[in-house]
């Protein structure tokens, strides 16, 4: 990036830029669409875009089941931003404060001090983090999965699991080591536990000594139903499929703890696993409240439907937009409600967000966003789905994968990422997917730190008191 970007370490220098400087904070769906949207409309001399994320990469989450599942390689769920993002400026870092009266953001990077970059516009797309609750043993026990880190982490952890089972005869250890609980029953969890299960039920059948009945799946919803994104009896076909394939559903009842493993339900039941994977909802990106913008009662920036930022009395705070996860957005569609957090919205949004800036760049007024959502789709493993459009189509099955499919690979960022997903699809049709555990890769020194200890020195012969002459005693010895 260019030099004149940074400001290090302090406050932002009086003089005036002579392009414009956008700042973007977060690189995922909200980002990266809005950085390209904004290149595609203001040339260089119009604007300089500057992009900062921890990560060097924008996750399309909804393939995070897929991706844990296998059926997609984890690399072509992420778009790398040096290549998607021609023309703009991709700082790795984390956003740690926000002042927007001065134009400041902090910027913490991996490694080195916290720095200041200042900008003329500032778009927010910090989206959400896991909304977890003071469980005992949950932050211990627990997994997230949010990212493609966590994901293919999940991956490996279960086939590892089913790996060690295989070779273990106790039979308590081996009953914790295959039963896998997940804690949420929203779009994320379902898919998550559904996808999970049905690569585990292929893997299995490569163990003589384990069966698929030995597998044992628990879903833990706090509500009375599943899936709320759809209607009651969709969300009703999705339950009586996922019980049909022996998946334990536990509804109106709420994880009480998971010290060590030992599961505990509000119901009273209990079990152990050895693995427990958190999908219960999100809530703004914390970071937030580090910052002078407007935050609703839950966290969210507060957001006009032209998504500009606004005051709780709804005046334009200038120069700043927010988008996604992390921002209150108003649905027109729904009157007196906000815009659910999902991808659907949050590229619609980034979109608008960037013609609305580039409007108000060139003296012209903003657009409302408004966004009839269309429908919602969901993979529940190979060859099963369901789907349900404008409220009233529902499918489900076959037909409902491939719609799921159809429709993710097109939203998915660049021509590269849809190539090589629908590759490895047709990859999978004729050779199977992959199910070997990589567990070591999350501790991949393992193995040569253990080859680094020097050895422990001997211990020296003990005094020898025979009446016989060591030498005689071993003959060899002296060969
Ligand atoms: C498992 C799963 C399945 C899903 N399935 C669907 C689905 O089927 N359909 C659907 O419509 N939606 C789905 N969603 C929701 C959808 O992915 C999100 O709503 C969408 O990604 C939100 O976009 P965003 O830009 O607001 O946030 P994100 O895409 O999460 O982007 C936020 C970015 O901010 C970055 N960031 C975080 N902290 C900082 C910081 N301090 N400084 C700088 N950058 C930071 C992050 O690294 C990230 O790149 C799913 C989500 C999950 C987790």
């Amino acid at each position: 990036m260019s030099e004149s970007t940074v400001t290090t370490p302090a406050r932002p220098s009086a003089k005036p830029r002579k392009v414009p400087r956008i700042v973007i904070l977060g690189g995922g769906s909200v980002g990266l669409y809005s950085a390209r949207r904004l290149r595609r409309r203001l040339g260089n001399r119009e604007a300089a875009i500057v992009v900062v994320d921890p990560r060097p990469y924008m996750t399309y989450a909804p393939f995070l089941p897929e991706a844990a599942a296998g059926s997609i390689d984890a690399r072509h769920v992420v778009a790398p931003h040096r290549r998607a993002l021609k023309g703009i400026d991709a700082l790795q870092g984390k956003v740690s404060a926000i002042k927007h009266a001065e134009r400041t953001v902090e910027i913490t990077p991996e490694e080195g001090d916290p720095y200041w970059i200042t900008y003329d516009h500032l778009i927010v797309g910090l989206g959400s983090v896991a909304r977890t609750l003071p469980i005992p043993g949950l932050a211990e026990q627990a997994i997230g999965f949010k990212n493609v880190e966590e994901a293919i982490a999940v991956r490996n952890h279960v086939l590892g699991r089913i790996d060690r089972a295989s070779s273990t005869w106790d039979a308590d250890l081996r009953k914790r080591m295959l039963t896998f609980t997940f804690v949420g029953g929203g779009f994320a969890g379902v898919e998550a536990i559904a996808e999970v299960e049905d690569m585990a039920r292929d893997a299995i059948k490569q163990y003589k000594s384990l069966d698929a009945e030995d597998l044992r799946f628990v879903l833990v919803e706090g509500s009375r139903r599943i899936l709320p994104e759809v209607s009651e009896e969709l969300g009703g076909y999705t339950l009586e499929q996922l019980r049909k394939r022996g998946i334990e559903v536990f509804l109106s009842t709420f994880l009480n703890s998971c010290v060590d493993g030992h599961v505990v339900l509000s119901d009273g039941t209990e079990f152990d696993s050895e693995t427990i994977v958190w999908t219960a909802g999100v809530k703004a990106n914390p970071v937030l409240q580090n910052s002078d913008l407007p935050l609703d009662r839950i966290g969210r920036v507060i957001a006009l439907p032209t998504l500009q930022i606004a005051d709780a009395e709804g005046n334009v705070v200038p120069d700043a937009y927010a988008a996604g996860d992390c921002a209150a957005v108003p649905d027109l569609t729904n009157p007196g409600q906000f815009c659910p957090p999902n991808a659907q919205h949050a590229i619609r949004q980034a979109n608008h967000l960037a013609d609305n800036l580039a409007r108000v760049l060139r003296s012209a007024e903003p657009t409302d966003y408004s966004h009839k959502n269309i429908g919602a789709v969901a993979s529940l493993g190979m060859y099963k789905g369901v789907a349900q459009f404008m409220g009233r189509i529902k499918v489900r099955g076959f037909l409902a994968w491939v719609m799921h499919r159809t429709y993710h690979v097109m939203a998915m960022p660049t021509w590269n990422r849809k190539i090589s997903i629908m590759a490895g699809w047709t990859a999978n049709l004729l050779w199977r997917r992959e199910v070997v555990p990589l567990g070591s890769i999350h501790d991949p020194r393992a193995e040569f730190r253990a080859a680094s200890v020097p050895p422990k020195p001997k211990p020296a012969p003990a005094e020898d008191h025979s009446p016989v002459p060591s030498t005689e005693a071993t003959p060899s010895a002296s060969a």
